[in-house]
């Protein structure tokens, strides 16, 4: 506070280091659950898709980017999400430490703020933690390239936790048997297995689990209805349309071309 701005212990203040982003660089600042093997065994989540725990991650991803500007993307998939702010942010000077934690800390808060809107009677068994990291991409190729990366990891882990859990609940295996079964396969092999053996085509399961969750903004224009009371007249409800950014869930795919070319203004020049 300001009494202690000039005291003689002011000097340690130069012991924090300059954690500064890099000026032009997109920052993305990634979170992952703490332990969520666990956790999630803990709290029952239905395998290998837990619809309340992908409904829970997407809702407090909403609040971050309600409460932090400069997000002009996020993606998520299992227990991480990766929030991206656009090149020119200067919120919190661009100082990674702040970025990272005020990003970590709504993150978790939000997640057990909401836990009982999605889980109901289950409960909350211990208060969860988020690790983050930030990275900076210089170009729009290295950004993509990086959510690509997250996606085609949410791909690889999904073909695999979709196969594995089908062995296990519709083929009778072991958990074990199941990994020993897996052991080597190519993502061909994997669809080979629903397919002749459970009848699952792949492609056919649902998007959110396949693609993961892209949140961007997207401007809708909204109406409402006002009262308005004018002196010397009775007192009347008219619309009002205006427009208003907020947070819209998509489940596509984000690394070929068709989503950016149809979001041209997530991306600067
Ligand atoms: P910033 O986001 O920059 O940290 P801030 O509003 O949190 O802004 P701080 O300098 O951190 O500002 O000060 C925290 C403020 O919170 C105090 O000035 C005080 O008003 C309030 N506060 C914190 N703890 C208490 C408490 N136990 N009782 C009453 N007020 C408190
Ligand atoms: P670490 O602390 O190193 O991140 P972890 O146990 O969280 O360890 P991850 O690689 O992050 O390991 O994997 C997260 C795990 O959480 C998944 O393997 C899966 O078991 C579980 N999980 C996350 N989300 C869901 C979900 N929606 N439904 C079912 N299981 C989930
Ligand atoms: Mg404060
Ligand atoms: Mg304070
Ligand atoms: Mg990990
Ligand atoms: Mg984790
Ligand atoms: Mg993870």
């Amino acid at each position: 506070s300001s009494s202690m701005a000039k005291s003689k212990f002011e000097y340690v203040r130069s012991f924090e280091t300059d954690d500064s982003c890099l000026r032009n660089c997109y920052i993305v600042v990634r979170l992952d659950g703490r332990n969520f093997h666990k956790f999630s065994e803990q709290h029952k989540f239905t395998k290998p898709n837990d619809s309340r725990a992908l409904g829970l991650m997407s809702r407090s991803a909403h609040s971050v980017m309600a409460e932090m500007e400069d997000i002009i993307i996020a993606y998520g998939q299992s227990d991480e999400f990766s929030f991206v702010f656009k090149r020119t942010s200067n919120l919190f000077k661009r100082r990674a430490s702040k970025l990272m934690t005020h990003v970590a800390s709504q993150f978790s808060s939000s997640y057990v703020f909401h836990w009982k809107e999605f889980f109901r009677e289950q409960p909350l068994l211990y208060p969860p933690s988020f690790d983050g990291r930030v990275v900076l991409y210089p170009s729009n190729r290295n950004l993509r390239d990086y959510l690509s990366w997250r996606q085609a990891d949410c791909h690889i882990n999904n073909l695999y936790n979709t196969v594995f859990w089908t062995l296990v609940q519709r083929g009778g295996l072991t958990t074990t048997q199941a990994e020993d079964r897996l052991k080597g396969t190519l993502a061909a092999d994997k669809n080979e297995i629903l397919f002749s053996e459970f009848d699952i085509n792949y492609n056919n399961e649902s998007a959110i689990h396949r693609k993961g969750t892209v949140l961007i903004w997207e401007k809708r224009d909204e109406t409402v209805t006002k009262r308005v009371k004018l002196p010397n007249e009775e007192e009347k409800e008219v619309p009002v349309t205006r427009s208003r950014r907020r947070v819209q869930d998509h489940h596509c795919d984000i690394i070929g071309d068709q989503f950016w070319e149809e979001h041209p203004d997530i991306l600067e020049d």
